[in-house]
């Protein structure tokens, strides 16, 4: 609220005697580095053939959303143990993470302790490496993918010591079916978008700009959006397809900006702001 909106509505609520109506919460977006990858051949991200022998380097993202006083982390990037340089990561690829979600909140002068609720697109190690460090925090995952966590059967890249605090320490998991609104007012949804995992979400924002749909790995990059790419490793292809397709048309009916988490040409894009 600006001085003279403050001036202004004590005055009002002097001459009135009642308080001013509540402004609606402003939402906020910032991109939090959760490392890089470089992966030497690209084979596993399409299963028609599209992308192998080819290499790339693939950036991974967390995203701080602030609504108010209520924070939200979504997704929680590589694990601690990249900490450093060129740690071999899947598929023979390079991962590295150059500083922690911690101390990336402490250098921004937030108490970690703020972060009430951290949202995971899926239960993949690129994307609940660090859920661990927040083990006071009420956890949002795709049911299905809580699932499979809680579940002994061997899984693609998941890590299940990161999910401790929640499957062995008491805390609070909010198993997502379907669609949430995670602040009960249409501003942060989660979208179901099955098909990478069985309950994989993607993340519309509708910031003061606009609208921002950060896609989770529904595509990893911006080429694989183009030709309808599905990876090897998704759990089902037809939900795959049929997920692209929704987001598509939200993005088109919303005129929503998209920001594909793992595309090194979008960590700009996801770094609006304040609007
Ligand atoms: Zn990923």
């Amino acid at each position: 609220m600006s001085v003279g909106r403050g001036l202004a509505a004590a005055l009002l609520m002097g001459l009135a005697g009642s308080a001013p109506a509540a402004e609606p919460a402003t939402v906020t977006l910032e991109r939090l580095d959760c490392g890089t990858v470089f992966v030497p051949d690209l084979d596993f991200l399409s299963d028609s053939f599209r992308f192998s022998g080819q290499s790339r380097m693939v950036a991974v993202s967390c995203y701080l959303i602030r609504e108010g006083a209520r924070w939200f982390l979504w997704d929680t990037g590589l694990p601690l143990s990249r900490l450093g340089a060129g740690k071999l990561s899947v598929g023979g690829g390079k991962a590295q993470l150059r500083r922690s979600l911690i101390d990336q909140l402490k250098d921004r002068g937030i108490d970690p302790h703020t972060i009430t609720l951290v949202g995971l697109s899926h239960d993949h190690s690129d994307h609940s490496g660090q859920a661990a460090s927040f083990p006071w925090a009420t956890l949002m995952i795709g049911a299905e993918d809580m699932a499979v966590v809680r579940g002994t059967g061997a899984a693609f890249n998941l890590d299940r010591a990161e999910f401790a605090p929640w499957t062995q320490g008491g805390g609070k998991v909010d198993e997502v079916t379907g669609d949430r609104d995670v602040f009960g007012d249409g501003k942060v949804i989660m979208l179901a978008t099955p098909g990478h995992t069985p309950g994989h979400h993607s993340l519309l924002v509708r910031l003061a700009s606009g609208p921002v749909i950060l896609t989770g790995d529904l595509w990893h990059f911006r080429e694989q959006r183009e030709v309808h790419g599905v990876p090897k490793i998704n759990t089902s292809r037809a939900e795959t397809l049929a997920s692209m397709d929704r987001i598509e048309q939200v993005a088109a009916n919303l005129h929503a900006r998209m920001v594909i988490g793992h595309e090194m040409r979008d960590v700009d894009e996801a770094a609006p702001g304040t609007p």
